[in-house]
């Protein structure tokens, strides 16, 4: 009896131990060759085809390990065409070292021109800087397969790539966008107003599907509906500013029930309205 209640007690905690690990990350396929791969609550973006992968993204070092080791489960044998950053922020770049490790030191690294001198002030040898810079637009090949990166404007970072597959009509956009959850706390590194032309601009992408940096995939009406809730709540934060409301006043009474089921609203809205009201104040 005793020996049998010991091989329960262990089975549960096989069990817990492996769905915990299994929550950590996790790779899925959005079209043929094509990859979103979470590690804890950030997405990279991997496209494998004609023998080579790019990653967009790599996260962290702890996140790259676990990456090289997805990328060689779905595609053994593959080389690493490029990293490309989606901006400058360690959050979602630092695990470009292990990747080259991994994969080969002379592995470019590509980012839009304004990452460069910002990655090089930070010195973090995690964070090698890029070798590949461009202004507007530029396009990787993997064999006849292209995966162009787009610098849209300014909107979270100066520097904000957003990758797109013509051929799959899949765009990855980072951090200035995600899937019915409001803005990231206080919009750190969000620069106004450019953010709402920007955002705007994206659909200009004849994407279909879109992977976020955050949270699970979308389309076209999850965009839309990001532009609609950025905009309502201009105007809401604006009326608050003309009735004469301070930043306090406003962040206690400016609400949009409407985006109320959206993830982070309890924690993050009023942070987000504070950050519109200060943006609207500095510029009178
Ligand atoms: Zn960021």
């Amino acid at each position: 009896m005793r020996v049998i209640r010991y091989v329960i007690v262990a089975l549960v905690a096989l069990t817990a131990t492996t769905s915990a690990q299994s929550q950590q990350f996790e790779t899925t396929q959005i079209a043929d060759g094509v990859y979103q791969f979470r590690w804890q609550a950030h997405n990279s973006l991997f496209v494998v085809h004609a023998g080579q992968v790019v990653v967009i993204d790599p996260i962290s070092s702890d996140a790259a390990r676990q990456l090289a080791s997805e990328i060689r489960r779905v595609a053994p044998s593959v080389n690493l065409r490029a990293i490309v950053y989606s901006h400058d922020h360690a959050d979602h770049a630092t695990g470009a070292r292990v990747l080259r490790e991994e994969f080969g030191m002379a592995t470019p690294i590509v980012a839009h021109e304004n990452a460069l001198a910002k990655v090089e002030a930070v010195g973090d040898a995690d964070l090698p800087p890029p070798d590949i810079t461009f202004v507007e637009r530029t396009t990787l090949h993997l064999g006849g397969k292209e995966v162009q990166l787009h610098y849209l404007g300014r909107s979270h970072s100066d520097n904000m790539v957003v990758a797109f597959l013509p051929d799959d009509r899949i765009a990855f956009a980072v951090d200035f966008v995600s899937n019915d959850r409001v803005g990231f706390r206080g919009l750190p590194d969000y620069h106004f107003p450019e953010f709402y032309e920007t955002i705007g601009r994206l659909r200009l992408l004849d994407f279909e599907t879109i992977v976020f940096g955050h949270g699970p995939p979308g389309d076209r009406a999850t965009i839309d509906r990001q532009i609609a809730y950025y905009e309502d709540l201009r105007r809401a934060v604006t009326e608050a500013v003309g009735a004469g409301l301070s930043e306090d006043e406003a962040a206690a009474s400016v609400r949009l029930p409407r985006y109320a089921d959206w993830s982070a609203y309890d924690d993050w809205f009023e942070l987000n309205v504070r950050a519109i009201y200060q943006w609207l104040a500095a510029s009178g």
